[in-house]
């Protein structure tokens, strides 16, 4: 068989994720809390579930109910006009899905993608698979946000879509409002399209906004904004997501997504449009993450291990060059099977395996398991 992907192996978090369950290591790799859901949700969810008449298709572009919430919460967190949910909301199977049906409606073969590394592991294969060309500006190696010089000289007619995250995955820098507009500079009177990955968007510290694509008028238009109820309510497993834009984008985007999934588990559906009318659950998670990240960097200050300041998401990532000069992959291997901690090699987001000898921790855990994790790095 000719693969279409010959180079690509199996993901990151799936090796991280089995190799800590083979030594029973304590798990900051993959991306997901050892919590759950609020409980009233999860009885919600239950309740749904069994209810007659929940457990046909929901419509292709996802549950009316469910796109009003969402309308309803983006026009009043970001003060923007409430996008139609008939025509600009559309409800996928993760933003996973969202991702790879923006890509698979826009991208021709030829076109390029500029993607701004390091990027989610998912970003260049989606790209490739529709014949596109991903382009990579390389973020400043310090603070991880964009060189906009950089981004301007690799824009060309061919560039189809640009993608950018917010707050980033892994090293959590966010996009300030003075970014977009030195985007929507660059991209006037030119064709390019904006995919803008927000699944992080409820965590972001230190009292800063998220600065949504949505909050710039000139950006919005040309704009797919991305988001994922998996991070927002503690459920990565239940695979929701949605994607807003104009109405000639969405209707691109259901043409494949009609296709790809058709229609999302209903039940599920329900029991976030219930959460999402009537509780403000996102409101309390810059806090609760902000502690998090602030235990976490506590527990690791007198270990070999020098932590990068973390403006939003749930990642820490750190240099361990203090520690061992093992290239990333193997240091990350060796600190699961040895150490007994699961992390992510860094390297893992570039195409390249470029390699600055950083790893990625997960905070999103228990404080115990934040502490327990902290006591087994303190003895390296
Ligand atoms: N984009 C980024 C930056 C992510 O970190 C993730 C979660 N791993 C996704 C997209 C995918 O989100 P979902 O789990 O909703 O498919
Ligand atoms: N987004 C998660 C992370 O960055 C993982 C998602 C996945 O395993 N596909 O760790």
């Amino acid at each position: 068989l000719l693969s279409k992907l010959p180079d690509v192996g199996t993901s990151i978090f799936s090796v991280m994720s089995q190799l800590a369950q083979e030594h029973s290591a304590i798990n900051l790799a993959q991306g997901f809390p050892d919590y759950d859901p609020p409980q009233e949700l999860l009885e919600d969810l239950a309740r749904h579930a069994t209810t007659p008449g929940h457990q046909q298709y929901a419509p292709m572009p996802g549950l009316p109910r469910l796109r009003e919430a969402i309308s309803h919460k983006t026009a009043l967190l970001y003060g923007v006009p409430a996008p139609d949910p008939a025509t600009e909301i559309t409800i996928t199977s993760g933003a996973t899905e969202a991702l790879y049906a923006v890509l698979a409606a826009v991208v021709h073969p030829g076109d390029d993608v500029l993607v701004l590394e390091p990027a989610y592991d998912l970003y260049g294969p989606a790209i490739r698979l529709q014949g596109g060309r991903p382009v990579y500006v390389p973020l400043r190696p310090t603070d991880f946000r964009p060189d906009w010089d950089q981004v301007a000289a690799a824009l060309t007619p061919r560039t189809r879509l640009i993608m950018l995250n917010t707050p980033h995955n892994p090293s959590g820098a966010v996009l300030t409002a003075e970014d977009w507009n030195t985007l929507a500079a660059l991209l006037e009177n030119t064709d390019t399209l904006v995919l803008s990955d927000e699944v992080y968007e409820h965590m972001v510290f230190d009292g800063q906004p998220h600065r949504s694509a949505l909050q710039h008028p000139q950006l919005a238009e040309r704009s797919f904004v991305l988001s994922s109820f998996g991070k927002t309510y503690h459920a990565t497993g239940w695979k929701v997501g949605y994607c807003v834009a104009p109405p000639a984008l969405t209707a691109e985007v259901r043409r494949v997504h009609q296709f790809l999934t058709f229609a999302v588990h209903t039940p599920t559906q329900h029991a976030l449009a219930d959460v999402l009318s009537h509780a403000d659950h996102f409101r309390e998670l810059p806090g609760f993450y902000q502690h998090k990240r602030d235990l976490f960097a506590e527990l690791l200050t007198d270990t070999g291990f020098e932590l990068l300041p973390v403006a939003g998401a749930y990642f820490q990532l750190a240099r361990y060059r203090q520690l061992s000069s093992l290239p990333d992959v193997e240091f990350a291997r060796r600190l699961t099977a040895e150490t007994r901690v699961a992390v992510v090699p860094v390297s893992a987001f570039y195409h390249d395996g470029h390699d600055d000898g950083l790893i990625r921790f997960c905070f999103a855990k228990r404080d115990e398991t934040l502490q327990a994790a902290a006591e087994r790095l303190s003895r390296l």
